[in-house]
């Protein structure tokens, strides 16, 4: 079945939005974009350059430097791996650091940030074809998006899934802390003055706090065949 559509998934942190949208890639053939991945790379860049110290942003320092950073994406939907590139490095591994985590959504609230972002973001959806998850995907960067999806879990429960990864990965995190950082993170998302976290009107909201990996890919798989089954008149 041909997928010229697009589809956006904005929800809260951690509650599975880049492993759906991986796995809607690859069933329905199509390009995917991590926009949370493009803010992290804009962060690493930032520390590694001082341009923000101490979680405080040298406002200077960022406007003379943001013209020199590139960022781009890349998704293999065959092998289902991601590639951030940040001015020519992949930084894949890079961006998921603590460090960078902890910094990622001061650095999301500066406007000129979110408009280069937001550009470069909207140029990879020209063509459709694309799944895109994030924070203002279906409000900002795809309004026209054919399907949106909105999805969220009991913070405790994101709290103990993204422990239990990172824990498996080897890194040393607390349940603790990484629960503060998500609720840190959720609270900067949805009060910042620019383009917050919200749920659009015509969302599909997914709860998925007592949902099954699976149980989840069939009602979203569902809610797709139906639109695909509709745009293509069958
Ligand atoms: O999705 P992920 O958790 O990797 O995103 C990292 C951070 O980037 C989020 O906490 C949020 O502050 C920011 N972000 C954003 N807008 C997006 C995607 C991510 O502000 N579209």
């Amino acid at each position: 079945m041909s997928s010229k559509i697009n589809i956006a998934i904005d929800g809260h942190s951690s509650c599975g939005k880049s492993t759906i949208a991986k796995s809607i890639a690859v069933k329905y053939n199509m390009n995917y974009i991590d926009s949370g991945a493009m803010y992290r790379a804009f962060t690493l860049y930032c520390l590694d350059n001082k341009i923000i110290n101490n979680q405080s942003i040298d406002h200077t320092k960022l406007t003379n430097y943001i013209n020199d950073i590139k960022i781009d994406f890349s998704f293999n939907n065959k092998y289902g791996v991601s590639k951030t590139i940040l001015n020519n490095i992949n930084v894949e591994d890079k961006i998921r650091s603590v460090e960078v985590t902890k910094n990622v959504s001061i650095i999301s609230a500066v406007q000129i940030i979110r408009k280069k972002l937001i550009a470069l973001q909207q140029e990879f959806t020209k063509n459709n074809n694309v799944v895109m998850d994030g924070r203002d995907i279906g409000s900002k960067v795809m309004p026209n998006a054919d399907l949106k999806f909105f999805l969220t879990a009991k913070a405790e429960i994101r709290a103990q899934r993204r422990y239990e990864e990172l824990s498996s990965k080897g890194l040393n995190v607390s349940y603790k802390n990484v629960l503060k950082n998500l609720n840190l993170r959720d609270k900067h998302d949805i009060s910042r003055s620019i383009n917050p976290l919200i749920i659009t009107k015509n969302a599909i909201v997914i709860d998925n706090t007592n949902l099954s990996l699976n149980e989840q890919d069939e009602i979203i798989f569902s809610k797709i065949d139906k639109k695909l089954k509709y745009e293509n008149n069958y």
